[in-house]
């Protein structure tokens, strides 16, 4: 009893310091009450739309008395008080979970609809088998998740801040390239078994630890119904592309990446109950990709003018493939006519197949996808009750 008191002495002064509002602590209160965290520790990370706090659970010895270890959660405070609707609008809108939500200016209502989708989307991960945190419990803006992190409360870096070891430098260029090889295998998952789109995918929403990259942050993630799903992965891919670039990777062209995510009969038909069959699969496929570009003249010779024209090549076509209109449905190729007029986009042949092929994907991916979300629960009609429903 003066154990739970203490701790929420401590929850009361963290709460005080990060200025929580009254129902959020009532919500820390009661899961420390319930015992799924003993308190909220430091913050982990401060940002425009939600606090994140490391949470530990501290186990007693009720006999002895004395505490026999500490289990650490995360929690992912959404800010109740912010401006940044506005931004965040663009992802709802076409998406038909949050169709006549009647959400708009009710900020408390819209940040549980956000944190609500982060708990699916993560539900979805890890029924897929990708590696991120495990969602533990989710109550109005408050989601209690896994902590990817070690026994002490330090949360593993992110990909952003990770210094890789290794015995060379060589060595450390081949593991940038292993964890860019991951990463797109773990997209093109996300994309084919999930079929999500990140939507803020970068360095800052990845964990790494231990050869292995987590993903994070997926309140904004869309599926393939969102009029936008196509941006917001070639935005993705883009991120992607460029930071592996300034690790020094080889990077594939965008479009090459794009395809990859997004062709059907991807190695995910044959592994989708086996995410390691897949990842070692994808990797295979990616390396097919890499053996398929078209020579590069003079192996060796680094920072040579072949290298540089090579990349500034990579870089005119990256422009070209973001610039390009890719549609996002059977509807919108049929309502413009595309089709039936042949119209191609800039950059000759090659673009010209490589859309073709952008058509192909998206026709089987229609047929396959219709009914995307039938998993899951529709039960967006309960927005006035922000009860307890244990
Ligand atoms: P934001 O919307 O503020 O970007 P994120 O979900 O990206 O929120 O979390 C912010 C930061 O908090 C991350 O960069 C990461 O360092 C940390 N973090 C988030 N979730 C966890 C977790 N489950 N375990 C450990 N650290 C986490
Ligand atoms: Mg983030």
């Amino acid at each position: 009893d003066n154990k739970t008191h203490q701790g929420r002495e401590k929850a009361d002064r963290a709460t005080r310091d990060q200025v929580l509002d009254q129902r959020t602590e009532a919500i820390i209160d009661h899961m420390v009450r319930k015992e799924l965290i003993s308190e909220l520790q430091g913050v982990i990370s401060t940002g425009k739309e939600a606090n994140v706090y490391a949470a530990p659970l501290y186990t007693y010895d009720d006999e002895a008395g004395t505490q026999t270890g500490t289990h650490y959660r995360a929690a992912k405070i959404y800010k109740t008080s912010i401006l940044s609707f506005v931004d965040r609008e663009r992802y709802i809108t076409g998406e038909h979970r949050f169709r006549g939500g009647g959400h708009k200016g009710n900020n408390r209502k819209m940040v549980k609809k956000w944190a609500e989708k982060e708990f699916r989307n993560l539900q979805r991960l890890n029924r897929a088998g990708l590696a991120c945190p495990y969602p533990i419990q989710l109550k109005a803006n408050v989601l209690l998740m896994e902590f990817l992190g070690d026994n002490e409360g330090h949360a593993y870096p992110r990909l952003r801040d990770v210094e890789l070891e290794g015995v060379d430098d060589a060595d450390i260029a081949q593991q940038w390239r292993s964890l860019y090889i991951q990463l797109l295998g773990l997209v093109q998952r996300l994309y084919q078994v999930c079929r999500l789109v990140h939507a803020d995918l970068s360095e800052y929403n990845i964990l790494y630890h231990e050869r292995v990259l987590y993903i994070i942050d997926v309140s904004q993630s869309v599926g393939h119904d969102h009029p936008q799903t196509f941006d917001f992965l070639r935005m993705d891919l883009h991120n992607v592309g460029a930071f592996f670039r300034r690790k020094g990777v080889d990077t594939l062209r965008d479009r090459t990446v794009f395809e990859f995510v997004t062709a059907p009969g991807g190695a995910y038909t044959q592994h989708a109950e086996d995410p390691a069959a897949d990842a070692a699969a994808a990797a295979e496929a990616i390396e097919q990709l890499y053996a398929a570009r078209p020579k590069q003249p003079a192996e060796g010779a680094e920072g040579s003018e072949t290298d540089k024209e090579a990349l500034a090549a990579l870089e005119v076509d990256n422009e070209v493939f973001r610039a390009q209109y890719i549609p996002q449905s059977l509807h919108q190729i049929y309502d413009e006519g595309m089709v039936a007029r042949g119209d191609g986009p800039v950059g000759g042949a090659e673009a010209l197949h490589a859309k073709d092929s952008l058509y192909r994907n998206l026709l089987a991916g229609d047929k396959e996808g219709e009914k995307e979300d039938d998993d899951e629960e529709e039960d967006d009609d309960d927005d006035d009750s922000d009860s307890d429903s244990d």
